[in-house]
């Protein structure tokens, strides 16, 4: 198959296998999305969502949020990791969006980015996740699974991430993103796999004899 046949392919199992695709991290609205989404980094969405409802029961706006100690943010979202730098990047990011966003989330990449705590994946998902706006947020797992299917030999996320908006049509980036983490979830974890196990390798590499080789994030 040609990387072109390859990414066709997956684009069609993909949608037959989850024609829906709810997000995974518990939100109401743009703000608790991105709070959300900046206490995933390195953290399970599972996790999150038992560690959010306590810490969006104290502070579910930047309002609210700016009133809170750093220490008491802290203390709640422990269990998600590097708290400290993340408990801080929530009240400096708070305060930010009331100095300078009367209080909402911008709905731009660069202002996005210039937010503490927030890297370009994380402005990515509240993109499209927040905002309906098409981008293709790439972690380590999106990475993992576009080498193993043979649709980009990236060396980092940026690449992988340039290489996939240029396969698929603007239209079914939000949902793709989705929709390969589901995938890599159900089927295709971090752990080795020498990669026939799955209908969806034998179908894009039916001769494949030895594992594939993934270069790391
Ligand atoms: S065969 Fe292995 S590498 Fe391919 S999709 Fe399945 S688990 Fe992933």
């Amino acid at each position: 198959m040609l990387k072109k046949e390859r990414a066709d392919y997956v684009l069609n199992k993909l949608q037959a296998l989850y024609p829906e695709t709810p997000i995974p991290l518990d939100h109401k609205d743009e703000y608790t999305l991105l709070i959300a989404v900046l206490l995933s980094a390195q953290c399970t969405d599972e996790r999150v969502n038992q560690v959010t409802p306590a810490l969006f029961a104290l502070a579910d706006t930047p309002q609210k949020m700016v009133k809170q100690s750093v220490e008491s943010i802290r203390n709640i979202i422990k269990p998600c990791g590097l708290s400290p730098r993340k408990s801080a990047a929530i009240h400096r990011l708070s305060e930010i969006l009331l100095e300078q966003h009367d209080g909402h989330v911008p709905e731009s990449f660069s202002e996005l980015e210039a937010l503490p705590g927030v890297g370009h994946k994380t402005a990515s998902v509240v993109m499209s996740q927040g905002f309906g706006h098409p981008a293709f947020p790439v972690d380590t797992h999106i990475h993992r699974l576009a080498q193993r299917w043979g649709l980009s030999k990236g060396r980092n996320v940026e690449q992988t991430e340039a290489d996939l908006k240029k396969l698929f049509p603007e239209a079914y980036w939000n949902r793709l993103h989705l929709q390969i983490i589901y995938y890599g979830r159900e089927y295709c974890t971090a752990r080795g796999c020498d990669g026939t196990v799955c209908p969806m390798c034998r179908a894009l590499y039916p001769n494949r004899k030895t594992p594939p080789k993934v270069n790391k994030a």
